[in-house]
């Protein structure tokens, strides 16, 4: 890792959210009652909060100035053609569908496309994706390269989708169960790892030998392009744009959380060409979200996501985003923190399982990691581990674990500055260097789906 500074934040501070710091007598009671589960704790106690990357950016000034020009006719919102008019300039698809999330973007295009006994495959799902695509009764199938799921391994492009496992795949299973083919960018998943335009291409290049339609969850493509821009050979002195375009040149349409790279709270939408597939996904928009212009959404929020993928294609911008976090990263592995590498986009991923080598899987060391973190320092961050991913297996009824016991500090945009995050790190060596005090964690109780959000645990 370079020796990076930390980098200046290109805004000031206008307006101030005050945090509380919590005493840690009051730290542990909060955690009794919360079934050392940090899901369950009120986010009024929590210091800084690293749970997520979704829904929590920082708006600017011009976007709250935008909310005060929403204009809230059922029908043709100027919003909404100012929305359409920015997304069609990124993405250059013919139709603009808002919705208010990216999962209900994900519901209404496979409602389109997808049937019972397809595939879908996607460099990984994120889990939203895949319960979408397999509520359908189809397959959600990772395709990802396999350096994805080394830690240690070292690549530029982590995400990308592995060109020969597509086309086996294609063989394997025939085209024409393969309605569509997607690509996560940046590949949330895995670690926020980004995908090359050569990558895309070749992926294009073998959907349309086989007529399949190829799709972006494209909830980071700023993020992403910049990560092309600094690391892809050619593109250094392409604008983050026209990158953003290129890549979408090479598809059919994209899916978006506008949470993400909109920089706003609450939003998404579809963006395709196909004039006859746009049709049928606008009339089961209308049945669940909304008219089409407006898609579950006030016209107001419109106006912020237009004005936040505007304002995220500031390079400057993206330049500190991507530095703040990869600071973060570098400040861990200084202090010999496990972390896995490259850092990714929006978040560092600790090591858990060799943080705390003492504690098995079956007492879920990333779990313990996330309950040691609020109790010494106040920080939330998220289990990416046994709890969240472990399945049973059908015959022995055993626990299988998900290869790798991550801990995620999800960064949220222009939230947190510089000293926070080296408040973090000073938090984690501090941790790190009293590890064997952390103990592991036994399930009280649990629910049979998703169980991560509702579990209640105790201290071995
Ligand atoms: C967040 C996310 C989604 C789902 O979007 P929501 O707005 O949370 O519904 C889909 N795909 C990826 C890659 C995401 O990060």
């Amino acid at each position: 890792m370079s020796n990076l500074k930390a980098p200046v934040e290109p805004f000031r501070i206008k307006t101030v959210e005050r945090i509380k710091m919590t005493g840690r007598r009051e730290r542990e009671n909060i955690l009794q009652k919360a079934g050392y589960n940090v899901f369950n704790i009120p986010a009024e106690k929590v210091f800084i909060d690293l749970l997520t990357d979704s829904g929590t950016a920082a708006m600017s000034d011009n976007q709250w100035a935008g909310l005060m020009t929403g204009d809230e006719s059922y029908a043709g919102a100027k919003n909404f053609f100012h929305l359409e008019a920015t997304v069609k300039n990124i993405f250059c698809f013919k139709h603009v569908i808002p919705t208010h999330q990216g999962r209900a973007a994900e519901r209404i295009l496979f409602e389109g496309l997808v049937k019972k006994g397809d595939f879908v495959p996607n460099n990984i799902h994120f889990d939203t994706t895949r319960a979408n695509v397999e509520v359908r009764g189809a397959r959600a199938v990772d395709l990802v390269i396999d350096e994805a799921y080394d830690p240690d391994t070292i690549h530029p492009f982590k995400g990308n989708l592995d060109v020969d496992k597509l086309k086996k795949f294609i063989e394997k299973k025939g085209p024409k169960k393969i309605p569509l083919v997607m690509m996560t960018i940046t590949n949330n998943s895995g670690g926020g790892q980004p995908v090359s335009v050569k990558n895309v291409k070749e992926v294009n290049q073998v959907c349309q030998q086989h007529k399949i339609p190829l799709f972006f969850d494209a909830c980071r493509f700023a993020e992403n392009a910049y990560f092309i821009k600094k690391r892809e050979k050619g593109f250094e002195k392409k604008s983050v744009l026209e990158i953003a375009q290129e890549i979408f040149s090479y598809g059919q349409g994209a899916t978006m959380s506008a949470k993400k790279d909109a920089l706003v709270n609450i939003g998404g939408f579809i963006t395709l060409d196909d004039d006859q597939l746009a049709e049928k996904l606008k009339s089961q928009l209308v049945l669940s979200e909304g008219f089409t212009t407006y898609g579950g959404l006030a016209g107001r929020d419109l106006e912020a996501i237009a004005r936040g993928l505007e304002e995220v294609l500031e390079e400057d911008y993206l330049e500190y985003r991507i530095n703040q976090v990869a600071y973060l990263g570098q400040l861990l592995d200084e202090a010999g923190v496990p972390i896995l590498r490259p850092v990714g986009g929006h978040a560092v991923y600790l090591l858990a399982d060799r943080f705390l080598p003492h504690i098995p899987r079956h007492q879920f060391p990333g779990w313990a990691l996330t309950v040691a973190l609020y109790r010494e320092a106040g920080i939330r961050a998220v289990e990416i581990g046994g709890v969240m991913f472990a399945h049973k297996d059908e015959k022995t009824g055993q626990e299988i674990f998900p290869a790798l016991e991550l801990v995620r500090l999800a960064i949220p945009r222009r939230v947190y500055t510089s000293a926070h995050l080296e408040y973090v790190a000073e938090a984690l060596a501090n941790l790190y260097k009293n590890r064997e005090r952390v103990r592991g964690l036994r399930i009280v109780r649990e629910s049979q789906y998703l169980r991560h959000f509702t579990i209640r645990m105790e201290e071995l």
